[in-house]
């Protein structure tokens, strides 16, 4: 059967690239057909011109599409399935423009909103939007100037003869739309078929409604779904058009409105509401990118396929060396070595109460996962700041528990290791105790995780067998660190041995955490050796943060302001994050 899709847009939209491959997995023949608005896609199919439309109604960065929504709503459409899709921005430009000499930049307002981040990079661009991805490309193409650009997919390179710019530009990776796909009411019976291909408990109900303005309204409506164990899977409110501080809710739940559950929460619900409207049941998607093809300009961090055997010297490090796969070390809610890039941030040293409770503030807000700072400081002058000791703990203590995460803290004797086992969530040895074999040992007898830095002029191999010295002693939550080594280099502190990284990953299952700011000791080289450490491999970084780093009292030529803690976090958003 030959199904007729409308789409908004023209060829190389993202809508068209997705229902071109929505149907490659059917075993019906597509005929997409591009209309200039969503209006005239829900009108495409209202009156025939099309089997079938295509609309955005979300996307995870930009949220709600409303208008996907509303029109369905307004002309009452049957959405058949949703196609979630992923949102493979690039940027391009036509031969031989270069990312440096853009001026302008055309996008459909969506794409638009999905990459004001990396917009906002390119200083001085103007900004402009088109009616869609496919316009846009074409556009560029047509007039061959240089200095313009636009944001498409792959697909639209290809088909406009473009050149790739840049690659991952939407501001998460993660950057999915949904788009519902759906026919009218009295649509044939095979296209309706089209939706029905799920049980009920792999199905969806999108419905739109107001509330009453009264105490609790919305509350008893969900309360209603709670009653029947329906599960929400969207809730937004927007402002009412025309009743600008009414609000209309969008809400999606589990379940097909054909279930007796549905039907009867359904009904309760809609006693609480001014206008309460339907739109439909349909198949839940799975997301859905095969047709977008590898990004060129981005490097994927990524495990060694092959494993080479380990050396000879593993035979020290039994506990140490590599399994099938990365240990998951899970610190509070926050995991190392697990799905997720995880950035530690905090002073060097605890300076005061108001110092790192600022800075904890500060950079769990930007998106840090743990609290670092020492209470103990090795100094290498015995006359300067020592740390505030065990008063300093405390104040790490209470500005973690504040902003809800895990400490980080420094245990630098022997004496001090049962204490810090209970006040800290994470033990860190520093790098000149990496070969102090009690302290390893008394830190294996807790059960506290250890975050393990590599001394100052160790080899790997030493570093491994100073991981095996804890996992001996039986606890086996170890993280390692990169944190830099001594080389004959004195432009930067140290020598950030970035290619640890990949070898680490490839001897050890053991989390690898690299530490740029002792690493390069000077401020505006660690934001480059964050990025560097996320695409080589690591599964996080540690970096030092000062509300006022001319104060700071120890370490104050590396430690980052909250500005330059927010740009390292953006950039780190832009790279993808190795499995
Ligand atoms: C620290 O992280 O506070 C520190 C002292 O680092 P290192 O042990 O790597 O010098
Ligand atoms: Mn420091």
């Amino acid at each position: 059967m030959t199904i007729i899709a409308a789409y908004q847009g023209i060829p190389g939209a993202h809508s068209n690239v997705a229902v071109t491959a929505y149907f490659a997995g059917t075993d019906e023949e597509l005929e997409a057909t591009g209309a200039p608005t969503y209006r005239q896609v829900a009108t495409a199919v209202i009156t025939g011109k099309a089997d079938v439309g295509i609309l955005p109604v979300d996307n995870a960065i930009a949220g709600t599409v409303r208008d996907g929504y509303d029109l369905l709503a307004q002309y009452d459409l049957q959405p058949l399935c949703e196609i979630q899709w992923r949102m493979d921005h690039r940027l391009l430009g036509i031969e031989g423009a270069e990312l440096s000499g853009i001026r302008e930049v055309l996008a459909h307002p969506l794409a638009l909103a999905e990459c004001g981040r990396f917009l906002g990079t390119l200083a001085g661009a103007r900004i402009i939007p088109s009616v869609d991805t496919g316009v846009a490309a074409k556009e560029v193409a047509e007039a061959g100037e240089q200095s313009r650009a636009a944001i498409g997919p792959p697909e639209a390179r290809k088909l406009y003869s473009l050149t790739e710019l840049a690659a991952n530009v939407a501001d998460h990776p993660e950057n999915y739309t949904r788009f519902i796909l759906f026919c009218s009411k009295d649509a044939r019976d095979e296209v309706r078929a089209l939706g029905s291909r799920t049980p009920a408990d792999k199905r969806k109900t999108s419905l739109t409604f107001t509330t009453k303005h009264e105490h609790g309204a919305l509350s008893q409506c969900l309360a209603v779904l709670a009653d029947e164990n329906i599960n929400l899977a969207k809730l937004e409110s927007r402002p009412k058009l025309g009743k600008t501080w009414e609000h209309q809710f969008y809400v999606d739940l589990e379940g097909d409105c054909e279930e007796e559950r549905v039907k009867n929460a359904l009904e309760k619900m809609r006693q609480h509401t001014t206008s309460f409207q339907v739109i439909g049941s349909y198949d839940i998607g799975t997301s859905r990118d095969e047709g977008t093809e590898a990004p060129r300009k981005v490097i994927v961090s990524s495990a060694p396929k092959e494993r080479p055997p380990l050396p000879t010297s593993a035979k020290n490090w039994p506990k140490a060396a590599r399994k099938e796969t990365t240990t998951r070390l899970s610190v509070g809610g926050v995991v190392l070595g697990g799905d997720e890039f995880v950035v530690i941030a905090g002073p060097c040293s605890v300076e005061s109460q108001e110092q790192v409770m600022s800075t904890a503030k500060a950079v769990v807000e930007r998106g840090a996962r743990m609290l670092r700072g020492g209470a103990f400081k090795p100094r290498t002058n015995p006359y300067s700041f020592q740390g505030l000791g065990w008063e300093g703990l405390a104040l790490l203590a209470e500005a973690g528990r504040a902003t809800g995460v895990p400490i980080v803290s420094e245990v630098m004797s022997l004496d001090q290791v049962e204490r810090m086992a209970r006040e800290t969530d994470v033990l860190q040895i520093g790098a000149r105790n990496m070969q102090n074999y009690d302290l390893l040992k008394a830190v294996g007898r807790t059960d506290k995780p250890v975050l393990l830095k590599r001394g100052l002029s160790a080899s790997l191999d030493e570093l491994l067998a100073a991981a095996e010295y804890v996992l001996a002693e039986g606890n086996p939550h170890v993280a390692l660190c990169e944190r830099g080594i001594r080389t004959f280099e004195t432009a930067t502190r140290n020598t950030l041995d970035l290619s640890a990284v990949p070898v680490l990953r490839e001897r050890t299952h053991l989390p690898i955490i690299v530490d740029p700011s002792h690493g390069v000791g000077v401020r505006r080289w660690i934001r480059p050796l964050c990025r560097a450490a996320k695409a080589v491999g690591a599964h996080g970084i540690m970096i030092e943060v000062h509300p006022n780093p001319e104060e700071a009292m120890s370490d104050k030529d590396q430690a980052l302001t909250f500005d330059d803690f927010q740009e390292i976090m953006d950039d780190l958003d832009r790279i993808p994050y190795g499995p």
